[in-house]
């Protein structure tokens, strides 16, 4: 399978910045096969990016959704309008959600049953904090992680794309060595009932490591923060070469 880039941007880039960064990106990677590029605009710039990307192998994720596909919840957005949007994924469980918005396993959970009830590809993010990982808690977090997120839906788990990313390496500049990135993704695929699951890594993914992250086999693709606010630096990183 093609390696997944994806781009998350956060809370970056209106509708405007948002068109010019994906017709730049266009440019750059046109000559790019063998990769599974998406990219994870703000909900205001779906429409944009989906309008510009429409008839390029790019694909479309949101940063997260509501896991009621309708009804009085002011301010959550459904699945379902991602889905008419032209989202093909959604990224549950991303650090900032967890730890920001304080959104627990239990809330996690129920998103993801409604992702892949409506046949929403998740990008389920897993990750230690910096104290957890001192006190080497690092396994017993993302087990918990995982059990409680995948409760009930442990045997469709492959269907959901996983991302193991350290919260100490997200936006921090300080990456994971190739070394820990491999330890913990087999761990994560010990866990995994079915073991095919896609596991990317995300934190401080950049063109300077990408390419000794990407020589590593258990690692299948990135999910790229501030990096892929760039074109050119995304560019870069959707090129990795691993030779
Ligand atoms: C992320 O947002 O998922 C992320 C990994 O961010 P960064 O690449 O900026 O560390």
């Amino acid at each position: 399978m093609d390696p997944i880039i994806a781009g998350n941007w956060k809370m970056n880039k209106d509708p405007a910045e948002s068109r010019s960064l994906v017709q730049n990106l266009l440019e750059l990677i046109s000559d790019v096969k063998n990769r599974k590029v998406i990219l994870i605009p703000p909900f205001t710039s779906l429409p944009i990016v989906a309008e510009v990307i429409r008839n390029s192998n790019v694909k479309l994720g949101a940063q997260n959704m509501y896991w009621e596909r309708s009804g009085a919840y002011t301010g959550e957005i459904s699945g379902l309008f991602l889905k008419s949007l032209g989202c093909e994924y959604v990224v549950i469980g991303h650090s900032e959600r967890r730890h920001i918005m304080g959104e627990t396993d239990e809330m996690l959970n129920k998103k993801l049953k409604t992702a892949l009830e409506i046949g929403l590809i998740a990008i389920f993010c897993v990750g230690e904090t910096e104290k957890e990982k001192e006190q080497g808690m690092t396994e017993q977090v993302i087990s918990r992680q995982l059990k409680q997120g995948l409760k009930d839906i442990e045997n469709e788990a492959h269907k959901i794309v996983f991302a193991y990313e350290p919260v100490w390496a997200i936006g921090t500049g300080k990456t994971a060595t190739p070394q820990q990135v491999v330890d913990v993704h087999k761990f994560i695929r010990a866990q995994l009932i079915k073991k095919k699951s896609t596991i990317l890594y995300g934190g401080s993914v950049k063109p300077e490591n990408i390419d000794t992250l990407m020589h590593e086999q258990e690692i299948e693709g990135v999910l790229v923060g501030g990096a892929s606010l760039k074109p050119e630096s995304f560019a870069r990183i959707i090129k990795f070469s691993i030779t």
